[in-house]
């Protein structure tokens, strides 16, 4: 069922304060809340002023929330490189939700994979992180486990702690064989440390979206196909894989890291400063038992 006994719930994407906002009718029937929290919606019947509370909440009184496609209106308004939908009926999906799943999600117009920075022109409302429509989910005795994806700049440690991850225990953790268009070297055999295949079948395998990300090396093509996911979760593991944008400078690098907080930061499960290996290793650690064994909140788009 997607959500309990009938119940919406949505993860709020951006901090709202009802006080700093000239556009609310009364202050007062105003619900503030921070990124990342959990809400219950109570009504839509109004296309501007929903209502809901905090998920647990025991006070019924519910408050006022701007709308899905209200808060998206304006956002762009205030950025207006995005284009502008009318707020019309025949726009709105019945609960104001795009069910799609980001990360095997390609830009229709570009092609590319999600990680790589869209430039600002290419934004539309779908874009602007408003709300998501979650529901509670617990992992049972026969579902998959999981892919779970790492990312950050380069030389943030996480190939180690990617590496530390997977000898902590190889029979629980696996990661995929990447696809690359590079020659083979003597000692490499295929399937083993790649799965070589030439640019042209590569660049074919792009177009059909047989890739969850890919990039570009030294004039060769590097990538992770959905397949090699498959086949890691099929052995009942779970699916580690690490995404590193490649950047030429200390200041680009500084600059991709900004850009992934801002535009990407609501998408992320869990922010580790590594710090320490250690204290960052037993963090992480932390987080995957969880991921495992506590009810979580997932995208309602995750179960169907
Ligand atoms: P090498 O050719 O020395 O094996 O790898 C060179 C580089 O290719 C790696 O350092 C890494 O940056 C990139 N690379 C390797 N595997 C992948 C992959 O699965 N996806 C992407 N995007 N890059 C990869």
């Amino acid at each position: 069922t997607p959500s309990k006994e009938g119940k919406m719930f949505i993860k709020a994407l951006f901090d709202y304060d009802p006080n700093e906002d000239k556009a609310i009718p009364c202050k007062e029937a105003g619900l503030s809340f921070k990124k990342g929290d959990i809400l219950q919606i109570m009504s839509q019947d109004d296309a501007t002023w929903w209502q809901a509370k905090h998920e647990g909440d025991a006070n019924p009184r519910a408050g006022l929330i701007p709308s899905k496609h209200f808060q998206e209106r304006r956002l762009a308004l205030r950025r207006p490189e995005i284009p502008v939908q009318p707020l019309k009926a025949s726009n709105r999906k019945s609960s104001g939700f795009r069910r799609s799943f980001r990360l095997s999600r390609k830009d229709k117009k570009t092609n590319k994979s999600m990680y790589e920075c869209k430039k600002s022109d290419q934004y539309d409302t779908a874009d602007v992180p408003t709300y998501e429509e979650v529901t509670p989910y617990q992992r049972q005795m026969n579902d998959k486990y999981r892919l779970v994806v790492l990312v950050g700049p380069v030389g943030v440690g996480l190939n180690e702690l990617k590496r530390k991850l997977l000898i902590s225990d190889t029979q629980h953790y696996g990661v995929t064989v990447p696809h690359t268009t590079r020659a083979k070297r003597s000692q490499e055999s295929d399937g083993v440390e790649y799965i070589f295949i030439s640019k042209h079948l590569f660049e074919t395998d792009v177009q059909n979206n047989k890739f969850i990300e890919y990039g570009e090396y030294k004039n060769n093509y590097y990538g992770t196909s959905i397949d090699s996911v498959r086949s890691v979760l099929a052995k009942n593991k779970v699916c580690l894989l690490d995404v590193q944008p490649h950047e030429e400078d200390f200041q680009e690098m500084i600059k991709s890291a900004q850009i992934m907080e801002s535009q990407y930061g609501h998408l992320f499960d869990k922010v580790i400063v590594n710090d320490d290996l250690t204290v960052a290793f037993n963090e992480l650690k932390t987080t995957f038992d969880k991921l495992e064994t506590d009810t979580h909140w997932v995208p309602v788009s995750w179960l169907h």
